[in-house]
């Protein structure tokens, strides 16, 4: 089966009105999950890429496998107060409030090329919260890569209009 028919759709979840795409019917196939790190690892073998950062929490179970496929390390984006040691902080708009993500403040060295990672693009308010992280440590980011993107939110664009790099595997309208 194709990645996208492995996804499973929950209507009205978390609220009325929201169609949920949901990838642990993704994760729990074999096949599925292989030809997901199989695609993001031959989108990147040839892109320099020094470490994956993945946000919490569905960009933890991509990230260390395309990781470890691509023979490199990867630092955890979290939420705000789970982190031990000293952190950096940023907050980013969700499409009702905000919320603060943070990341280990020696996690990623000066220069360094990083992949950001996550499930899902919608608003792209989670993910443009990770790029500003990510260059306030230091990092240069040298791409955002999501296995579902929801073109209609606009999220994608608003990542290539900052003038960084936008990789899916599979969209919704
Ligand atoms: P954004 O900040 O609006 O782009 O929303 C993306 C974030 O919300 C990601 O961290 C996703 O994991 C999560 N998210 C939003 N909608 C869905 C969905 O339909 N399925 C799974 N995750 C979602």
């Amino acid at each position: 089966m194709s990645i996208k028919s492995l996804i499973r759709t929950i209507p009205d979840y978390p609220k009325k009105g929201i169609m949920f795409r949901d990838i642990t019917t993704l994760f729990s196939d074999a096949d599925g999950l292989r030809d997901v790190i199989d695609g993001f690892a031959a989108e990147y073998q040839d892109k320099n890429i020094d470490v994956i950062a993945g946000i919490e929490a569905r960009g933890f179970v991509i990230g260390p496998a395309v990781a470890v496929a691509l023979g490199i390390g990867f630092v955890t984006v979290r939420k705000k107060g789970k982190l031990p040691a000293e952190t950096i902080s940023v907050e980013y708009d969700l499409e009702y409030g905000s919320d603060v993500i943070e990341i280990h403040k020696d996690s990623i060295k000066p220069g360094q090329r990083v992949l950001i990672m996550d499930d899902l693009i919608a608003t792209g308010g989670t993910a443009l919260g990770a790029i500003d992280l990510v260059e306030k440590a230091g990092g240069d980011v040298a791409g955002c890569a999501f296995i579902i993107d929801l073109p209609d939110l606009g999220g994608a664009q608003k990542i290539r209009d900052r003038g960084v790099d936008e990789f899916h595997l599979v969209e919704f309208e």
